[in-house]
């Protein structure tokens, strides 16, 4: 079988790191909302991917969050006068309803944010020793980005480019405007959690990072989402999970057939001619992999 890999946007042939054996994981919501069709046409492409392996003679684990501790979760409970608690728990039953009302598979772990706060402290400690994150004065914690020579591959990107043409917000916290939070202190009225910088939160990219070492291991052989979430949630993530654990997470260029898949709209021809010669300022399509 071969599949593309988003990171290298080649089709590579696949072959699971453990003969026989997938470990799969995709990106779940971030429950503050109902979900729209483009959501769940990324969480039906994936369950597609999914049952054909299993139809396909694998032994295949699947595991996917749910982001249950959110900046949008806490501006919507202050906008409706709930708790975030409140907020996430309703709309993660909405989410998992939908999805067994449009016949996705239940995955086999489905771990929520709040409940892997252990796990997400082990992980930006060990960073923290390493030298790849600093505690920041004001209680949050920060990924230093040019201590990982790799950042920049799963997403394409060149790290000297960032600076110039990403939108990076000013922080006087931050050693580096490249880094990005692992950590957030708490405000006011905002859930939180005792940690060794602090009560705070974990930011979105740790979650990830660590509830696949803890479900499923490093490395795994497929980490799917949405293609908005190449950059920057994969590469944070990545990052992460390959400066903690020495791992390729998956890596482009392992050895292994360790893949990123991304689930994109696949531009009909008359819509490739519309998008691709007229908008020059745009990100080009990559050829459709279909
Ligand atoms: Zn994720």
């Amino acid at each position: 079988m071969r599949i593309y890999n988003s990171a290298t946007h080649k089709k590579e042939e696949f072959q699971p790191i453990e003969s026989g054996k997938v470990r799969m994981y995709v990106c779940g919501p971030t429950v503050y909302d109902n979900i729209h069709i483009g959501n769940a046409r990324t969480f039906i492409s994936f369950d597609v991917i999914r049952r054909w392996l299993i139809a396909s003679g694998y032994e295949v684990t699947f595991a996917q969050n749910l982001t249950d501790v959110d900046d949008k979760i806490i501006k919507r409970a202050n906008e409706q006068g709930r708790t975030a608690a409140e907020v996430a728990t309703e709309f993660s039953d909405k989410f998992i309803g939908v999805m067994r009302a449009a016949n996705v598979l239940d995955p086999d772990v489905r771990p929520r944010a709040t409940k892997e706060i252990g796990p997400m402290i082990a992980m930006i400690k060990t960073l923290i020793e390493q030298g790849h994150a600093y505690a920041a004065d004001n209680g949050d914690v920060y990924f230093a980005v040019r201590s990982d020579p790799n950042y920049g591959q799963v997403s394409g990107r060149n790290i000297d480019d960032l600076m110039v043409g990403a939108r990076i917000e000013e922080n006087e916290d931050k050693n580096d405007p490249l880094d990005f939070a692992l950590w957030k202190a708490a405000k006011p009225g905002e859930p939180s959690w005792p940690s060794p910088w602090g009560e705070g939160r974990p930011g979105w990219h740790t979650e990830c990072a660590a509830m696949v070492h803890r479900y499923l291991g490093t490395p795994i052989d497929i980490h799917g989402g949405g293609s908005d979430l190449a950059f920057p949630h994969h590469e944070n993530e990545c990052a992460q999970a390959t400066c903690a654990w020495h791992q390729a997470f998956p890596t482009p260029g392992c050895t292994r057939a360790c893949c990123w898949l991304t689930a994109r709209r696949c531009p009909s021809r008359s819509e490739t001619s519309l998008r691709w010669p007229r908008s020059s300022s745009s990100t080009p399509l990559p050829p459709c992999a279909c």
